[in-house]
């Protein structure tokens, strides 16, 4: 007989399948998912909570589910890659990012405060160490200047895939703990909108992540923008924009032929935002595409009156890339642009480059169609 992956329920199913199943009171799913998500451990053996004849029992029927960590690299900079090997063969990539150059600074400005947060207050005193998880084997939004997208699109991950990159690598870094997750990794999270929502509910309602130290990073879908706090909780939006007109934008991002900047810049001004919170916008500079000062002047122009903040990410050039690095004169001259203008701007050092863990560099362990 097949063993059921326990993993693989929400609460209710979990609950039915413990009752119908086993007989067992629906307060024991509960405990289960305390011990698989905030305890994080590997096998039914190890909860200690159930006595040995009910270990035992489950044993027969059940087992958790875990990736396996195929290889893991470490960049110069202290940026970690994990390669995972899915069931079907597959590979997905997950990123640790060490702690920022920037962190200081978004705590003289308030940044990612949740005031009252156990949680939060804990975080504070912590180094943040981000993990930037795939929603997806490759991705089919294809942004000319990012490897996943040279790859098409594989398959969806399950809740379960998206859920165990962050609890499969924190079992490896313990006793360091993962301060911030962002959904920026393999993939396009609002084309996975279903399982993505149901991951979310895992990391913040199982292993009761706090919210506001998630974030979902979108290329720009402008119905899942609207349909998002609808169907998953309430994290933090990021919106990879990186052009200023329709052109230049449908040229790097062909998504924006079908959502263009305006119905984009439309979903995002009605996207609830919690007390003090605000989108932040990625802006890849691309040398001599997107990096002029009348770029800089257009962003400032789509960014009215949105509680915002803009990362400004150099591009990194890798092999066979049809895009160069801006100097860093323009880099520096667009944020100041910025700045005098009221926008909070910051420069985000790319990490990782020498591992292909940077930003748009992530393809596992695919060749790239040609
Ligand atoms: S940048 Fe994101 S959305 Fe665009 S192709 Fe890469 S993974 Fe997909």
């Amino acid at each position: 007989m097949a063993l059921t992956d326990l993993k693989s329920f929400d609460k209710p199913s979990l609950e039915e399948f413990l009752i119908k199943k086993e007989g067992l009171p629906a307060f024991r799913a509960g405990q289960l998912l305390h011990w698989m998500y905030e305890k994080n451990v590997t096998g039914i053996g190890e909860i200690t909570e159930f006595s040995k004849t009910l270990r035992e029992s489950l044993s027969q029927k059940a087992f958790i589910s875990t990736l396996k960590v195929k290889e893991r690299l470490t960049s110069g900079d202290g940026t970690e890659k994990y390669l995972f090997e899915l069931d079907d063969g597959n590979f997905i990539e997950s990123v640790l990012i060490p702690p920022d150059v920037d962190q200081d600074r978004d705590k003289k400005i308030g940044r990612n405060k949740e005031p009252g947060s156990k949680a939060d207050t804990l975080a504070d005193k912590t180094p943040r160490l981000t993990l930037c998880i795939s929603s997806q084997a490759g991705c089919a939004v294809g942004c000319r200047f990012c490897l996943t997208g040279k790859l098409g699109f594989i398959r969806d991950l399950e809740p379960r895939e998206i859920v165990e990159q962050v609890l499969s690598v924190q079992r490896h870094i313990a006793p360091r703990k993962i301060t911030n997750i962002v959904l920026m990794g393999m993939g396009e999270p609002l084309n996975n909108l279903k399982n993505v929502a149901a991951a979310l509910v895992r990391l913040t309602e199982f292993l009761h992540f706090p919210k506001r130290r998630i974030t979902l990073s979108t290329a720009g879908i402008a119905p899942r923008i609207t349909e998002l706090p609808q169907v998953a909780p309430m994290v933090n939006l990021a919106v990879s924009l990186n052009a200023t007109t329709d052109e230049t934008r449908s040229l790097i991002m062909p998504i924006n032929k079908r959502y263009g900047i305006s119905s984009l810049m439309q979903a995002i001004r009605r996207f609830p935002l919690p007390p003090r919170g605000r989108i932040t916008f990625e802006y890849v500079l691309l040398g001599g595409i997107n990096d002029s000062q009348a770029d800089a002047r257009r962003l400032v122009k789509l960014l009215h009156a949105i509680p915002s903040k803009v990362n400004l990410i150099p591009f990194n050039g890798h092999e066979g890339s049809e895009f160069q690095t801006p100097s860093a004169e323009r880099v520096l001259a667009f944020q100041k642009a910025l700045t005098d203008s009221g926008c909070t701007a910051i420069i985000r050092k790319s990490k990782g480059a020498d591992i292909l863990a940077a930003c748009g560099q992530l393809k596992a362990k695919y060749e790239l169609k040609k």
